[in-house]
């Protein structure tokens, strides 16, 4: 067994966006026997897991579920409904859109990659207008999809979905619509059918708080329709034939049977009226990202989101004073205080770390992080303008949780 005997004592503060720390109700789930996945028990959990996705997506409409990390859904998307040579329209809004573009390219997709310029497309997420500038000059309407990432793990910069959902509109272009909320949904507001979203990629390890290992495509009618004639090769993403076992709850392959239960608790936790349902969870996770931004702000260090609009809940990307090594400050608060930070991603690679608020933390988790990162701020030798803890703690105590008081003993 591998031992983290490097530990100190307590649990490690696991405060990057993802995975995000798993909690007991979940793990405790995932440590039932692994039964046959062919068998009479197993159709009630896939049934259960299929239709309480659907919830979470916020769809009527099937979602796909793969033994896969994200990177395996987003490769699902674009093979069931495109073909080889297909022009699509990509957006930079950080290194996870650029990933996800290097793979479109990489699959033999004419892959366009626009944004603003410099690295201002990772401060400020999709600009709507630009798409629809840019579909609008697509007179043959050769692009066949659009493809944005909702909530930007590297920058902890969101973008607005329906507003790119209305430029496509407005361009009168039929192009398929896909979203990346691997690290959205389950935490930031998401709705695949309002949001009138063709493909919706996403992961286990965010907002669901999974371990990492399994994947969700959520689809469309129009996905659907489209998936019929794409010429992409391809078995083990195909739709088809898992949209036709997951009818009666099973699946065309060995699923990963003991996350599925941990899924099936997560729905129940995010979805249970005694916490608010989602949109509790919603609620939670922006006023997190508002304690968060508070204790940045008092430090007067900048954050690397500079649109107050798209502000992420789930992770806040706090930009270093030039000359301080981000990774550096992450490496010494790792030592002395046993948290790890997420790192600065592609072009933010040393100027950044970012701090996890999501899943599984409530306020004096957060409390903790944040006096982690003063503590290792200031052994750093950064300059702080003050005190972000104190920030927060005001922030936490004076703005009511959305969700009801904890039952005190008398
Ligand atoms: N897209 C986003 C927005 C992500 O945050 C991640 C992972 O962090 C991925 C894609 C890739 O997913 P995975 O690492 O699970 O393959």
């Amino acid at each position: 067994m591998l031992t983290l005997d490097f530990h100190p004592t307590g649990r490690h503060f696991l405060q990057i966006p993802g995975p995000s720390p798993v909690p007991d109700r979940i793990l405790r789930a995932m440590s039932l026997p692994t039964i046959d996945h062919r068998g009479p028990e197993f159709a009630h959990l896939g049934r259960k897991v299929l239709e309480g996705m659907q919830r979470i997506f916020q769809t009527q409409h099937p979602v796909v579920i793969y033994p896969a990390s994200g990177t395996g859904a987003w490769e699902a998307a674009l093979a069931n409904v495109l073909s080889p040579g297909d022009q699509v329209l990509m957006v930079e809004t950080g290194h996870f859109a650029a990933l996800w573009h290097k793979m479109a390219t990489r699959l033999g997709l004419q892959a366009e990659f626009i944004g603003l310029p410099g690295a201002e497309g990772w401060r400020r997420g999709v600009q709507p207008g630009m798409v629809e500038e840019r579909l609008r000059a697509d007179t043959g309407h050769r692009i066949k999809a659009v493809c944005v990432v909702h909530n930007e793990t590297s920058t902890g910069v969101t973008s607005d979905i329906a507003a790119v959902r209305r430029a496509i509109d407005a361009a009168g272009h039929p192009a398929l619509f896909m979203v990346d909320s691997i690290s959205g949904l389950a935490a930031a507001d998401y709705r695949h059918d309002a949001w009138g979203v063709d493909v919706t990629v996403s992961g286990s390890q965010k907002g669901l708080m999974l371990p990492p290992g399994i994947s969700f495509n959520a689809l469309s009618p129009r996905a659907l329709a489209a998936s019929k004639d794409a010429r992409f090769p391809k078995a083990f993403w195909a739709w088809d034939e898992m949209v036709a076992f997951n009818k009666d709850g099973y699946f065309p392959y060995t699923p990963s049977t003991n996350l599925l239960y941990g899924l099936a608790e997560a729905i129940d936790m995010l979805t249970d009226p005694a916490t608010g349902g989602l949109e509790g969870v919603f609620a939670r996770h922006r006023r997190w990202g508002e304690g968060v931004r508070a204790a940045v702000n008092a430090w007067g260090l900048e954050i690397q989101c500079q649109d107050p609009s798209v502000y992420s809940p789930v992770l806040t990307g706090v930009v270093m004073p030039p000359g301080v090594d981000a990774d550096q400050v992450r490496q010494r608060i790792w030592e002395r205080f046993d948290m790890s930070l997420g790192t600065g991603l592609g072009k933010v690679k040393g100027r950044m770390f970012r701090i996890g608020h999501l899943g599984d933390c409530n306020d004096l988790t957060l409390m903790a992080t944040l006096a982690g990162c003063e503590m290792g701020l200031t052994l750093a030798g950064v300059p702080l303008a003050g005190s972000g803890v104190q920030a927060a703690m005001r922030h936490f105590a004076e703005v009511p949780s959305p969700t009801p008081p904890v039952q005190a003993p008398r």
